[in-house]
């Protein structure tokens, strides 16, 4: 029954299991072991552990375990892993299957520390990565060789809010035997059909729209069982990435209110987008739920129209008048996370990609005047007002 339910029930319900308390609420159960009744009873356990035994916190735990299952039902994938933060869970995704000699096609527009673990690590033990431009299919199929073993991208890139085309990467990955890996947190688990669109594999950082307000680290894998208990729970059981039992607690109550929370934050950011385009003191405001993004017809497919909790302004004046602007916001934080319930506002330039050369930058769309914002929840009028006024201070 349980599986025919939709997002929002899922949300609330998903992987739920009761101690002998029936508890209504779940459980946090904050311990790294489980006694076993006799000593044949250990020994059978390390030879098959069952769906709802554990042995051990860095491999397994009633709460971790709840919101893993949750999550799985909430994306439509079979099994779910979590760890302890976003980027544990993108390193796990791809270290867990691939070995020296493997080849990997990615996108090149990446989260900082993406781009480390496939530039830097990756490469570091033999295995070849060509980098692509991710909007350009034609890119994508020459690149991607009979020998390919896995393509990774970021469905929606930060800052710049380009869209990746899930269905044709996944045709193109498939027709080979790669598996596709997409790193989905701006799409959000409320807007993705992420696996139901092709992906084999989906990765978010429960640190953003999963926990919502900023308290705590998480991530998670999601997949088939095959890959999730075959590939990378031996992965991560040895290497000891495990989400504590805290935090998934934490998760677990997150995803209760999601929807609600990242569906408002969306509006608002959509408003705020279409109240802002054309402003004199913008070059560009990049959010994908206008109609003038250039994938407006993909948003449309892949993402139900919905554009995200995150919008991009490219501030005239470079990076003088991004500060002032930053410097001037009185509701909006700066901060460099994101889906929180508190708007965030970000200069990349700076911060999240100040390791980036500046051709990178130039070539990823990312200005010196560029300032990412993460919507929250308060009222719509006081941030477009406290936007504009900013707004205006910038230009002076
Ligand atoms: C934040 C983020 C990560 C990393 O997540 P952490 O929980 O901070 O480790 C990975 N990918 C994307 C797209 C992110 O926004």
């Amino acid at each position: 029954m349980s599986e025919s339910w939709n997002k929002r029930t899922q949300a609330v319900h998903g992987g739920t299991r009761r101690s002998q308390y029936n508890e209504v609420s779940e459980a946090i159960f904050l311990t790294q072991g489980f006694v076993y009744d006799t000593a044949e009873q250990a020994e059978a356990r390390f030879i098959e552990t069952g769906p709802d035994e554990f042995i051990y916190a860095r491999y397994g735990n009633p709460t971790v375990s709840m919101f893993e299952q949750r999550i799985a039902a909430l994306e439509g994938g079979e099994d779910a892993f979590a760890t302890a933060s976003g980027m544990a869970a993108v390193n796990a995704a791809l270290t867990s299957m691939l070995q020296a000699g493997d080849h990997v096609v990615s996108a090149k527009a990446l989260f900082g520390s993406c781009l480390y673990i496939l530039e830097n690590v990756l490469t570091r033990f033999g295995v070849e990565v060509t980098f692509v431009d991710g909007t350009d299919l034609d890119a994508w199929e020459a690149a991607i060789r009979p020998d390919t073993k896995a393509v990774f991208f970021e469905s929606m890139s930060n800052p710049t809010l380009e869209v990746i085309d899930i269905s044709a990467v996944s045709l193109l990955a498939h027709a080979v035997g790669a598996t596709v890996i997409v790193d989905n947190v701006f799409s959000t688990p409320v807007f993705s059909r992420a696996i139901a669109q092709g992906a084999d594999v989906v990765v978010y950082s429960a640190t953003k729209h999963i926990d919502g307000q900023g308290r705590a680290l998480g991530g998670v894998i999601i997949g088939t069982k095959e890959f999730v208990r075959g590939t990378v729970e031996p992965y991560m059981k040895h290497t000891g990435g495990a989400l504590s039992p805290f935090n998934a607690w934490i998760m677990l109550k997150g995803l209760e209110t999601m929807a609600l929370r990242v569906n408002a934050q969306a509006e608002t950011a959509q408003r705020i987008a279409e109240a802002l385009e054309g402003h004199p003191a913008l070059e560009r405001t990049l959010y994908p739920g206008l109609k003038s993004h250039a994938q407006n017809d993909l948003i449309q497919t892949q993402l139900g129209g919905k554009g995200g909790t995150v919008l991009s302004l490219d501030i005239k004046g470079g990076k003088e008048a991004a500060f002032s602007f930053l410097n001037a916001l009185t509701i909006p934080v700066i901060s460099n996370n994101l889906g929180d319930a508190k708007s965030i506002a970000t200069h990349p330039a700076t911060t999240t990609h100040q390791r980036l050369s500046d051709d990178q930058k130039v070539e990823l769309g990312i200005a010196p005047g560029l300032i990412r914002f993460s919507v929250g929840l308060e009222d719509a009028d006081d941030l477009l007002a406290d936007i504009k006024r900013a707004l205006d201070v910038s230009q002076q």
